[in-house]
């Protein structure tokens, strides 16, 4: 069978910061075939180590109200006083290629997504605690109480949103949770709906009158 006889899925990943969303999933897309994430339009600053195009594709408040007013967004979403948007074209063309494609998107995107396209998939990544999400959160030790507090409460208003989701994964050990999306993603991939489309041919024969006797 061919393996891109189908059209991909979506898969909405949401997560608190400090969860380890972005890390999960770029393991995931490493370790699985025919699967990609998508990359965001975000007028936020970037950050040391982040590469244009790779990221985000950084861009002025400007420019991406304008892609906003053309309707170029699947969905978009201001966070945290930052504007971000998942391009409509970018991912149609992947879905078209057969390649499964992965959205990390905040719970606000997640609505308009699903809404959209009823059929994606949606996975919420909880953090194992409280007291582990702040450990998380305060890395490197070079934020004052303020800003932490600040970045809890910002979480704990994502987390909020957990019920809306389909899958929940909690992060206590890396491995754990990439099983577990490795399993969803692998399960998605068993659905009925997706296999009537990959083993179309395979059931019309299995289906058909059978071969006859002698
Ligand atoms: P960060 O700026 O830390 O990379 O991301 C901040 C938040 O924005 C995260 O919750 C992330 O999931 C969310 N985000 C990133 N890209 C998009 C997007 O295209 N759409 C929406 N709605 N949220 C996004």
């Amino acid at each position: 069978m061919h393996p891109v006889s189908h059209r991909g899925s979506l898969f909405i990943v949401s997560a608190p910061s400090g969860a380890g969303k972005t890390s999960l999933v770029a393991a995931l897309v490493a370790q699985m075939p025919n699967v990609c994430i998508s990359v965001s339009h975000t007028t936020r600053a970037m950050r040391p180590g982040e590469e244009e195009g790779v990221n985000y594709h950084f861009t002025d408040r400007e420019s991406f109200l304008r892609l906003v007013a053309d309707g170029r967004f699947l969905e978009h979403a201001e966070v945290f006083g930052n504007l971000y948007g998942t391009s409509a074209d970018w991912v149609e063309q992947k879905l078209a290629e057969g390649l499964d494609v992965i959205l990390e998107i905040d719970w606000q995107g997640a609505v308009q997504v699903r809404h959209l396209v009823p059929a994606a998939t949606s996975i919420f990544i909880l953090p194992p605690s409280l007291p582990e999400l702040e450990k998380r959160l305060r890395g490197r030790g070079q934020d004052d109480d303020a800003v932490i507090a600040h970045r809890l409460s910002g979480a704990q208003e994502e987390m909020a949103h957990y019920a809306e989701f389909d899958y929940l994964v909690v992060n206590d050990t890396f491995d754990h949770a990439l099983g577990d999306l490795k399993a969803i993603l692998h399960a998605s991939r068993l659905s009925q709906a997706r296999q009537q489309e990959t083993l179309a041919e395979a059931i019309g024969e299995l289906l058909s009158s059978p071969p006859a006797n002698g």
